[in-house]
């Protein structure tokens, strides 16, 4: 680790150009992709300044697998257009260029500048820091929150217009050199992730980099510079502020990450998770209540269960991701004794309602992925509780949404470290379903579709002592 030096505690200023030429030597041409070489080969042959950047350079740099290969250039998209047959432009306020390679894209951008001009962030900071008078922050723009971002600019403009200075480094592959212009290297090397310029002022600018800032990093198990952190905590609720399908969008890339339980963590020390999922955050309660701590567990060690399992491969779908945020929570309002909202708990299905549509209505959620989380969750107790006279098994296990019923399952069995035996008997009757003959199948959703008429209500003795494995009753 290195020591925190001083000035990381002060506001920063923009820098001046700083920048550093440095040999790629660490980086193995093997991992390069052909495809995006041969588009740089191009445009460098027809004059053009153009390299690979963001992720897969930070990616490169520290030995991962890049996830995608993206390109900035000099060319203006219609130049790019008219070098590459294969390309087609996308966007409509920023212009992209993507060149397809069979089902392979290679997303090449045109080097843009930030909107908001240089001198009004010096400005701001300015009067931040006593510099200057306060008078001076009325001509800034009140909100600095980025509506506008389709400057063209120089490639150093474009370095320091993206939100971390280790996702700003241009990586030339034909000279093998990196081009750094926000000393990106040195945090890399750190392990340190920073934002380039002012955090006050980047992350006001688009409070989702809040939740980037937590994904990288998890991800890459870097330390946030202070300042940086303490801007992520002055700002966090700013994210009510931004567009709720790009917050959800980096909440299931958490989710998805492998390290969801150390960034819920992350969001909630810096206040985040209170603006962006207010419900998971209630539930969690106060970190001095040794009662909310216990209760609190519960939603830990379902993050955790998460996560091994994407250890070992799995994608959870955005119903299951949905599944998992909401699953406690219903828990807790499904039984008398815990809930928190008014009146007794209604109709398991209804409580299911209670919680996830307030997500699903301020997150903008499709109906799709709302309806079949929430049958996600219903469907838990078929797999613990005695089955009645209608349910057909190979009906529910032939389902659409079986596997991820059976998914969600799992990682419930794993957060309570009980229950493995049961989840591996669904496993085992889903292989043995897959096989089923036909006719056997047909003739249950026939049976099935035949009861599907208005139903008689018989009450029926509850049978006792066979309760699910989970507290709350019927989840
Ligand atoms: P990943 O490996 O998750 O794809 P990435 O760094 O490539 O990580 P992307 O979301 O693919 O992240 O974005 C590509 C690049 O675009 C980033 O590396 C960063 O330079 C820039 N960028 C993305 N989102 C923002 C943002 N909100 N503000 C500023 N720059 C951004
Ligand atoms: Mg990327």
């Amino acid at each position: 680790m290195m020591d925190r030096p001083e000035s990381d505690k002060r506001v920063q200023r923009p820098a001046k150009t700083t920048l550093k030429t440095v040999r790629a030597d660490t980086i193995d041409p093997a991992m390069l992709d052909q495809d995006a070489l041969r588009v740089i080969s191009r445009l460098r042959r027809m004059n053009h300044e153009a390299y690979l950047v963001g992720g897969c350079v930070r990616d490169l740099l520290i030995g991962r697998a890049p996830k995608d290969f993206d390109l900035a250039t000099d060319a203006h998209p219609r130049q790019i257009k008219r070098l590459f047959k294969n390309g087609r432009i996308i966007g409509r306020r920023f212009k992209l260029v993507h060149i397809y390679y069979g089902q392979h894209i290679i997303e090449t951008a045109t080097f843009r500048r930030d909107p908001l001009s240089r001198e009004a962030a010096d400005e701001l900071v300015a009067t931040r820091t006593g510099e200057v008078e306060p008078a001076a922050e009325a001509e800034l723009p009140d909100d600095l929150l980025i509506t506008e971002d389709n400057e063209y600019g120089t490639a150093e403009e474009d370095a320091r217009r993206r939100d971390f200075t280790v996702n700003a480094l241009f990586l030339d592959p034909l000279e093998n050199r990196i081009l750094d212009y926000v000393g990106g290297l040195d945090d890399l090397r750190a392990g340190l992730l920073r934002t380039i310029g002012d955090p006050m002022v980047r992350l006001a600018e688009d409070p989702v980099r809040i939740l980037r800032a937590v994904k990288f990093a998890t991800r890459l198990g870097f330390r946030i510079d202070d300042s940086t952190w303490e801007a992520m905590c002055a700002l966090a609720p700013s994210l009510s502020r931004s567009a709720p399908p790009r917050v959800l969008e980096e909440i299931l890339r958490l989710l998805r990450s492998g390290t969801a339980l150390g960034a819920m963590r992350m969001l909630r020390a810096c206040g985040a998770l209170s603006v962006i999922l207010p419900q998971v955050d209630a539930y969690l309660g106060s970190k001095d209540d040794a009662a909310d701590q216990e209760r609190a567990d519960t939603f830990w060690r379902l993050m955790e269960a998460l996560d091994s399992y994407v250890h070992s491969g799995f994608v959870p779908t955005t119903p299951v991701c949905l599944a998992l945020l909401a699953l406690r929570v219903i828990e807790r309002e499904a039984d008398p004794r815990t809930r928190t909202l008014r009146g007794a708990p209604p109709d398991l299905a209804i409580v299911v309602s209670e919680v996830l549509d307030p997500l699903a209505i301020t997150a903008r959620l499709s109906r799709r992925d709302t309806s079949r989380a929430k049958r996600l969750i219903l469907h838990q107790k078929r797999f613990t509780q005695p089955t009645n006279r209608r349910f057909r098994p190979l009906v529910f296990l032939r389902s659409e949404e079986f596997p991820e019923a059976l998914d969600l399952f799992r990682i419930r069995m794993a957060a309570r470290g009980q229950g493995w035996d049961i989840y591996e008997g669904w496993r085992a009757r889903y292989e043995a379903a897959l096989k089923a003959p036909p006719e056997e199948f047909a003739q249950q959703q026939a049976e099935a579709e035949g009861e599907g008429g208005p139903r008689r209500r018989r009450r029926r003795p509850r049978r006792r002592g066979r309760r699910s494995p989970d507290s709350a009753p019927g989840v």
